[in-house]
């Protein structure tokens, strides 16, 4: 499906300006603002979007109030909702090259693993909620005899969707799959530096038959549209994922609000244990660089603390070093780049900090220069950070880029503590032959994943969701339309 000369024909073609999509119709921001789109992979401006106002996002919302308060899609017949949902996912799968190249001119991601994670990804994940969506029962309480209890699952009304920029498509779909298919309306706020493709995707879903009003897009400022729409008296859920600053603005409007409901899916500070008897460290070496490495480090996920154990600290540094050095860091459009652009020069410019900070500390670093600064786009070689205390902020704080802190550990109980010593609690993996550890490793690590002689790559069918300051409520598999439902109690004396 991927060949270079397709992907270059696509890249030459101008990406008009894009528009709010609200009640069905696309539009410009009520006032004719924009703002400029500019591409990581050069710096150039791509195109322009709407910077949306409250007022706009108020529209939006009050268009997902009405679809949702008239029942045009929750009372539809299930079967019915599967069918559009279905054919949303063909549709974004027929578009999915196209799909994938404007995400990574967006946003930088190397386009191999964009068009699976993105397009492709999302359509799998609109399937899979699609398929759910009439799988869903009340239930009946065992009750005394004389009397009914029913449990009724009901969709919560209208959703607010706030979504990051590093994987806009999947982690969008992971929003609006099980939101759509629990029959809820929905509000998105895609991100500042990637919209362009959740807009066309939205525009997808009215192709596909979803009636207007039902999925709404709004684009501009967190601080204005994502502000608004968290304040929002007619929103009922918020889900978000993004930085815990964001997070906890967020928790604070809805106090402030309805009290609507908040599901967060934050930052993390991921673990990644290594044991002198992991079954194969060469293999676990190579596997923990793609695991922070890719996508140039703009993974929730991602890898980012390998603690090592201090017998094996040299030798599987040497090898992590041999497989970081090995990665084509470059262009995201060209089908051998192995780690494409950082979002934007601030996101860079706050790696790069780190690095600073690292080396002032006297910490060994390895690569994590600024390059292909040419290109007039945003690139740095990955990095690998050597002896970091858990003092330092490089343990404790997220990068959210290419940067690895390595920090060796002498006993399974040094490894428990230091993993488990930030606050974060998204991610974690730990490399072990002895399987008695590796269940020890998965009771006691404190994250919402535990890899286990792997790293990432966990399919549709199992939650992503943090513990601790990583977040709340989960996406992904059957528990992620728990969300979006509210329980109703029919109590009936027979
Ligand atoms: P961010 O919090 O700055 O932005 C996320 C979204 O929130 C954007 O759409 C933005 O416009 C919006 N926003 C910003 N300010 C807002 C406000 N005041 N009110 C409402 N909305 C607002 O985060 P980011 O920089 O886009 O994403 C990076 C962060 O996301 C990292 O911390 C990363 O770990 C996290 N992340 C987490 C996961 C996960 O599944 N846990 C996945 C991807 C990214």
């Amino acid at each position: 499906m991927l060949d270079q000369d397709t992907i270059d024909t696509l890249c030459q073609t101008s990406v008009a300006p894009a528009q709010n999509l609200i009640d069905g119709a696309s539009c410009p921001a009520s006032d004719g603002a924009v703002m400029e789109v500019i591409s990581p992979v050069d710096g150039s401006v791509l195109t322009t979007m709407p910077r949306s106002t409250a007022a706009d996002a108020e529209r939006a919302i009050m268009a997902a109030r009405t679809a949702f308060d008239d029942g045009r899609w929750c009372s539809m017949a299930p079967a019915a909702r599967k069918k559009i949902m279905y054919r949303w996912a063909e549709l974004i799968e027929q578009y999915a090259l196209e799909l994938a190249v404007l995400g990574v001119r967006n946003n930088g991601t190397e386009i191999g693993m964009a068009l699976k994670a993105e397009p492709l990804g999302a359509a799998q994940t609109i399937r899979y909620y699609a398929e759910a969506l009439d799988k869903v029962y009340g239930e009946i309480a065992p009750t005394a005899e004389g009397t009914l209890g029913m449990i009724h699952k009901t969709p919560v009304g209208v959703v607010g969707a706030i979504i990051p920029w590093n994987f806009p498509l999947m982690i969008g779909a992971w929003k609006l799959g099980p939101a759509l298919a629990a029959g809820c309306t929905v509000v998105v706020k895609p991100p500042e530096t990637a919209s362009l493709t959740l807009i066309r995707i939205a525009e997808l879903a009215l192709e596909a038959g979803l009636p207007a009003g039902v999925l709404n897009v709004v684009t501009g400022e967190g601080a204005v549209v994502g502000a608004a729409i968290s304040e929002s008296m007619h929103v009922d859920v918020l889900t978000f994922t993004g930085s815990g600053t964001t997070g906890r603005r967020l928790m604070e409007a809805s106090a402030r609000s309805n009290m609507k409901r908040v599901y967060l899916e934050l930052g993390g500070k991921s673990p990644n244990v290594v044991f002198a008897d992991a079954p194969d460290l060469a293999q676990a070496a190579k596997v923990s660089a793609a695991g922070i490495f890719r996508n140039s480090g703009q993974v929730c996920i991602a890898g980012s603390r390998l603690l090592v154990e201090r017998s094996v600290q040299a030798e599987f540094t040497a090898a992590l070093l041999e497989a970081m050095n090995a990665m084509t860091v470059g262009n995201p459009l060209d089908l051998g780049t192995a780690a494409g652009a950082i979002n934007s020069e601030h996101q860079l410019n706050q790696n790069l900090a780190f690095l600073e900070e690292a080396r002032a500390q006297g910490r060994t670093v390895h690569g994590g220069a600024r390059i292909l600064q040419d290109t007039g786009g945003f690139y740095m070689a990955p990095a690998i950070v050597e002896d970091v205390s858990p003092k330092d902020r490089l343990f404790r704080e997220e990068v959210f880029g290419p940067v690895l802190a390595i920090t060796p550990f002498d006993t399974e109980e040094e490894a428990i503590s230091l993993a488990n010593g930030t606050e974060f609690g998204l991610a974690s993996a730990v490399w072990t032959s002895n399987l008695s550890r590796a269940h020890r490793m998965i009771a006691k690590l404190q994250a919402g994943v535990v890899h286990v002689n792997t790293y990432g790559g966990a399919d549709g069918t199992v939650p992503l969701g943090g513990v601790k300051q990583s977040g709340n409520g989960h996406d992904k598999s059957l528990h992620a339309m728990e969300k979006f439902f509210d329980l109703k109690t029919a109590w009936i004396a027979l």
